[in-house]
């Protein structure tokens, strides 16, 4: 079901437990450990791991400490933090009720009898994976595989927040495919999903800068969140998207060599201001793919509120 190991992070200032724990554990995945509260930290935001077994009692950070700075949603927190279950001697209702409130998923008391410890480690790695798997799904536009609507719309705010708090620039290309009624009329709509799906691939294949984005915005239409880029880079990055996609062999599609498949594009690069909304920027995007629509497709205009002296990216 799933295509990787799990992977398990043990944080004990006890050796002994750990070794305890590892051994237990290392039929359920890959296993890691740490020997107090900021290595455990350290390794969550390199590593990723699914599940964290936390100690409670440990020198400099403790266990409810290390929790909270899990679920603290900085920028170099993990993209999905791990479930947490505190392993530790502390016993008693209030303990268990707080430690639950801080966010983990369990609660197991030292001493612990094995079996229990691996039956609940392996009930919580299935759940959180299946999690993983929703919000992976949730995320993703089933017909192109792209980013969908949702994640589209997270992403330009996070980049947006990020592009206000460093100045950079934000750009954003909305692209509609032209005529494309006609080409489900003729070809059919099995026909006209095959090239969304190419469309998509060509946009995603020239869109791989970290940071980039290629969504399915709806319909026929897509947007690409390209952060850092000047107006001039925008520029050209527009215009190699407009040549792939003419590039495309329509004929595979369609069978029929005289079928060209063109997009319209509308380009947008703003410097951010934390008092706008991120969708301003669709906004502008827009009023520019229109244009080109008008100016006779197979093209892109510039949002005119984009000529601004431009940033540049590394
Ligand atoms: P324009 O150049 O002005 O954009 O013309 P157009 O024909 O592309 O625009 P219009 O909005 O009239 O038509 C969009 C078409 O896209 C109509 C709709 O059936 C088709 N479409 C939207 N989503 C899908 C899809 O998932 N699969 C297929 N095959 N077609 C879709
Ligand atoms: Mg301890
Ligand atoms: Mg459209
Ligand atoms: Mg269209």
């Amino acid at each position: 079901m799933f295509d990787s190991p799990a992977r398990i992070l043990v944080v004990d200032d006890d050796i002994t437990n750990i070794k305890i724990l590892s051994g237990l554990l290392k039929t359920e995945g890959e296993i890691r450990h740490a020997i107090d509260g900021s290595q455990g930290l350290s390794i969550v935001r390199e590593w990723g791991p699914d599940l964290v077994l936390l100690d409670m009692e440990m020198p400099g950070m403790n266990g409810f400490e290390v929790c909270s700075a899990l679920r603290d949603r900085g920028e170099d927190a993990p993209a999905v933090p791990p479930a947490v279950i505190f392993v530790t001697a502390h016993s008693g209702a209030e303990t268990e009720v707080a430690a639950l409130r801080a966010g983990a998923v369990d609660f197991i008391s030292k001493p612990f009898q094995p079996e229990i410890v691996l039956a609940r480690v392996s009930a919580h790695l299935t759940i959180k994976r299946q999690a993983d798997l929703l919000r992976r799904l949730a995320a993703i536009d089933p017909l192109t595989g792209l980013a969908n609507r949702r994640a589209f719309d997270q992403h330009l705010e996070e980049e947006w927040r990020r592009a206000c708090r460093t100045g950079d620039t934000l750009a954003l290309i909305m692209a509609d495919v032209d005529h494309f009624k006609r080409f489900n009329d003729r070809y059919g709509h099995p026909a006209g999903d095959q090239c969304l799906r190419s469309v998509g691939a060509v946009l995603l294949l020239n869109s791989r800068r970290p940071g980039d984005l290629v969504a399915r915005y709806g319909g026929e239409e897509f947007a690409v969140i390209l952060p850092g880029l000047s107006m001039p880079q925008a520029t050209c990055h527009a215009e190699r998207l407009c040549e792939a996609v003419r590039g495309l062999d329509a004929a595979a599609i369609t069978a029929d060599t005289a079928t060209r498949v063109t997009l319209s594009l509308g380009v947008a690069v703003r410097h951010c201001d934390p008092s706008l909304p991120p969708h301003d920027l669709v906004a502008m995007a827009d009023r520019a793919l229109y244009r080109a629509k008008e100016a006779g497709r197979d093209g892109f205009q510039l949002a005119e509120e984009s000529l601004l002296p431009g940033g540049h990216r590394g």
